[in-house]
């Protein structure tokens, strides 16, 4: 073996680059091996004639100085190579009940609002949002805490009581705390696309935090797309002597006497290292290492965790500016939400029947953010929906194709009826279906969220460990604590190296 590392990472996803940057500013020698010809995983962009688009960025949370989640970039090393562009109002929530504008930075305009849809709730509404912004600081205290991650983790009774208090309910069950009106619970949960799950079966731990986080802090885009951040985070490993290897991917884990001893990589071979962080699916890990390196107990638990849902993303670059088809500047992300409960809606979303009757979706305006990313005069915007996997795996090529276009078209016809005139100046139209996820990132089923975040599967203690019962090998990113979201990715590469290196 020619070469030998501190830390190889398998997969350059932004868990793994965060990580690695960490590391590498610590002295490490680092490696990151990567399947793809770029680095990023989802966090990465691509190009359709003169259009930039993001691959996966519709908003991430609390990105400016001062606040907690900007102390990670910080950490990393990219804070001052990225800039992050603030949305102009943090969303619009369109029902057939409510149309709703959430500010940018407007946690007192939001209530104000609320209060004005649910006049007999106020008491419920000041009471709710005063124990999740102390919910909030419990969380940051524990998170980013300079003390070791053990004497956090005994002092979390005392020190952080809300973490343990209700890290185990649902966002439905915590609302319930408070009010007992289910619209209310419904229009406060308003992003559930974010996390996957409908309120009533989404871990209040995983939430609680981006909750508050946009609404004091913020939603951002980054300039040049997450690309940016993604190419800052191999600057940083780079300029501290690591490496990142391109075109290339993991095909072994070497495991020798229940310890790791280096990976086999297609373009370098055998890798030497003392230490391998996985950034892809713990079951892609044990077909890495082979089976046999693992309890049959460990495994039998891994084969009983869910999966997340996966998402449709259509990508328009349109050859006139958004105003000129009456989308205002102020105007970002509207979530459409038809007048179904979110159980039901998910429900139609894993039988695949995808329909503006029956489920969410949801209109990014990614131009009136980030206009450097499309020609001049030309505009952006991306088309999202939530969707069940098995639908698309099983599909034969020809069927495939169909459903692609089928599934293009409706979301399209969707936003036709709020930007009337849309399909006459489309120039170019990409879509991403779950096996486009899987294809560029290996994530089974186009998983979009890691492993699914219900209070089972969640959380401090029930969160797919950081560590595997093989020495030396570790888990960074989605599938593993706090779970997926650009902050929370980017947290677990933190927690990770605060914890173990
Ligand atoms: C459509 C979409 C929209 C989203 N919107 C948002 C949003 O608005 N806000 C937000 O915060 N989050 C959002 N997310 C979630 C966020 O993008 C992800 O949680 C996060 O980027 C996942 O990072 P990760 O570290 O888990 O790695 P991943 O992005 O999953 O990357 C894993 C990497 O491993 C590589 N790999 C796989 N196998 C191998 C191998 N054998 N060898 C080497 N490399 C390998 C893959 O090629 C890939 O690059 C969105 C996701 C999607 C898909």
């Amino acid at each position: 073996m020619s070469q030998s590392y501190d830390t190889v990472f398998v997969g350059s996803g932004l868990g793994a680059l965060a990580s690695a940057s960490l590391m590498a500013q610590r002295g490490q020698k680092v490696l990151v091996v990567e399947k793809h010809n770029i680095p990023g995983g989802y966090a990465s962009n691509f190009r359709r004639k003169d259009f930039t688009f993001d691959v996966s960025l519709h908003s991430f949370d609390g990105v400016v100085r001062g606040a907690h989640s900007f102390k990670v970039i910080e950490a990393c090393g990219v804070a001052d190579k990225v800039e992050f562009l603030h949305h102009p109002t943090l969303y619009r929530y369109r029902s057939p009940d409510i149309d709703i504008t959430v500010g940018h930075r407007d946690l007192e305009g939001y209530k104000q609002t609320l209060y004005r849809c649910f006049p007999e709730e106020v008491d419920n509404i000041n009471r709710l949002f005063a124990e999740s912004k102390r919910n909030y600081q419990d969380l940051c205290g524990f998170l980013y805490s300079p003390k070791p991650f053990w004497m956090r983790f005994v002092a979390t009774p005392f020190a952080y009581p809300r973490v343990l208090r209700y890290g185990h309910e649902t966002v439905d069950k915590y609302f319930s705390r408070f009010t007992r009106n289910e619209r209310l619970k419904e229009v406060l949960s308003a992003q559930w696309s974010y996390y996957g799950l409908p309120a009533k079966d989404l871990a209040f731990g995983y939430f609680s935090y981006p909750f508050i986080d946009y609404l004091e802090n913020g939603g951002y885009s980054i300039k040049g797309g997450s690309q940016a951040l993604s190419s800052a985070l191999v600057e940083v490993i780079e300029a501290h002597g690591g490496r990142v290897e391109l075109e290339s991917g993991v095909q072994q884990i070497m495991v020798d006497r229940g310890r790791v001893t280096g990976v086999v990589t297609r373009r370098s071979g055998p890798v030497k290292a003392r230490n391998v962080v996985a950034n892809v699916s713990p079951h892609a890990v044990v077909g890495l290492a082979g089976k046999q390196h693992f309890p049959s107990k460990y495994l039998t638990r891994l084969d009983k965790l869910k999966f997340s849902v996966s998402g449709f993303q259509v990508y328009l670059g349109l050859d006139c500016p958004l105003s000129e088809l009456g989308v205002g500047p102020e105007e970002y992300i509207h979530f459409f939400s038809p007048g179904k409960t979110q159980r039901t809606q998910f429900e139609h979303i894993q039988a695949g029947e995808l329909h503006q009757d029956n489920t969410s979706w949801s209109i990014n305006y990614f131009s009136n953010v980030d206009p450097s990313m499309v020609p001049p005069g030309k505009s952006s915007l991306g088309l999202f929906t939530l969707t069940g996997p098995d639908v698309w795996h099983s599909l034969d090529k020809l069927a495939y194709r169909r459903k692609k276009a089928a599934l293009t078209d409706l979301l399209i016809a969707n936003a036709e009826r709020v930007i009337p005139g849309l399909r006459d100046h489309i120039e170019v139209c990409e879509a991403g279906s779950p096996r486009t996820m899987t294809k560029f990132t290996q994530n089974p089923q186009g998983a979009i969220y890691g492993f699914e975040q219900t209070p089972q599967q969640s959380g401090l203690f029930n969160r797919f460990p950081q560590k595997y019962p093989v020495k030396g090998l570790y888990q960074v990113g989605a599938w593993t604590f706090p779970g997926a979201g650009f902050i929370g990715t980017m947290l677990s590469a933190r927690l990770l190296v605060d914890r173990y290196f």
